[in-house]
């Protein structure tokens, strides 16, 4: 059966781009008979809270997007935090180790943001490999001044991401992104890696996501290689920019759902969001369950979407 999943970081009121994406998801999966899983990516606990964790929940279910499992719901996969899965990425860590494809890393982040490194197109710097080949000893050496970040090695090699909405997108993970983290050194495990391990071990089949996520597919995919975990299929979506071109984030926060909660009804939402992606002809309110008869990736557009205005004022 088809799984999609929704997987928001709780470190703000939900925002309308995040809902975008969910709606899409939720769409998606339901349209195939399928399920949602809902998992709650906070692992990061100086930016996420409980709280918020608590109001998006709150804010999916008065919008219509229920799932199936997760918190609320129950299932067979708990714990669904991230913060409380910490024993299976320790787990796909060492599995990695074991197998000579991990090293310790000590660079500063200073050193990471020297200028004279090449960055990626999404503003992060490419690891030029400076603690790949650290001897036993000169490890041991760095270990006595400070913890270590765990990065994994990866080759030469093009990987390619058949995306089902964006089409064909690649990248050479040595030349375009570097070894990259799996833990950083104040123990906090990395997203790429803990969101391949949740996601196989959630049997989620379908991932639907903004495409500020498609560059980060080629390394989820590597790393299903390396765990032999089943790979989910992925659909990146556009992004939602306003009228002057910038992307709507969270610091928009006239267009979080605590802003427009107070001001529009759930269909109303929904309807302005359908409408963006193609789905509605006019921005007037639909319920989600109202949008599936008709729901088609072919009428989403691909690139970003230029919000009116006067949508949400
Ligand atoms: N937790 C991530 C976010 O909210 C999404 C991760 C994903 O969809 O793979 O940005």
């Amino acid at each position: 059966m088809v799984t999609g999943r929704f997987a928001p970081s709780p470190s703000g009121r939900m925002h309308i781009g995040n809902l975008f994406a969910y709606l899409l998801a939720w769409l998606s999966a339901r349209k195939q008979g399928g399920r949602i899983v809902l998992r709650i990516e906070d692992l990061d606990a100086q930016r996420c809270n409980a709280e918020y964790a608590q109001q998006l929940q709150d804010d999916l279910l008065w919008l219509g997007l229920a799932w199936d499992e997760g918190p609320l719901a129950g299932g067979n996969h708990a714990p669904y935090e991230q913060s409380r899965r910490t024993a299976f990425y320790e787990a796909a860590l060492d599995a990695l180790r074991e197998r000579g494809l991990v090293y310790p890393c000590f660079c500063t982040r200073a050193e990471l943001h020297a200028a004279s490194a090449p960055h990626r197109s999404d503003g992060q710097a490419v690891y030029p490999g400076t603690c790949r080949n650290l001897t036993a000893a000169q490890v041991a050496e760095r270990l006595r001044t400070r913890p270590p970040a765990y990065r994994l090695r990866v080759p030469d090699e093009e990987i390619s991401v058949q995306d089902g909405h964006m089409g064909l997108y690649r990248e050479n993970l040595s030349r375009d992104c570097g070894d990259f983290l799996l833990r950083r050194s104040d123990g906090l495990y990395a997203y790429q890696l803990a969101v391949v391990v949740d996601d196989a071990a959630m049997g989620v089949t379908e991932v639907v996501r903004g495409s500020d996520l498609l560059s980060s597919t080629p390394r989820q995919l590597f790393l299903y290689r390396l765990l032999e975990l089943p790979p989910p299929a992925f659909y990146h979506v556009p992004l939602l920019l306003s009228a002057d071109g910038r992307r709507l984030s969270k610091r928009d926060r006239d267009l979080n759902l605590g802003v427009l909660r107070e001001r529009y009804k759930p269909e109303e939402i929904i309807g302005k969001l359908a409408y963006l992606a193609g789905l509605n002809p006019t921005a007037a309110p639909v319920g989600a369950a109202g949008l599936l008869p008709a729901f088609d990736w072919g009428a989403v557009p691909v690139r970003d979407i230029v919000a009116p205005e006067n949508l949400f004022s």
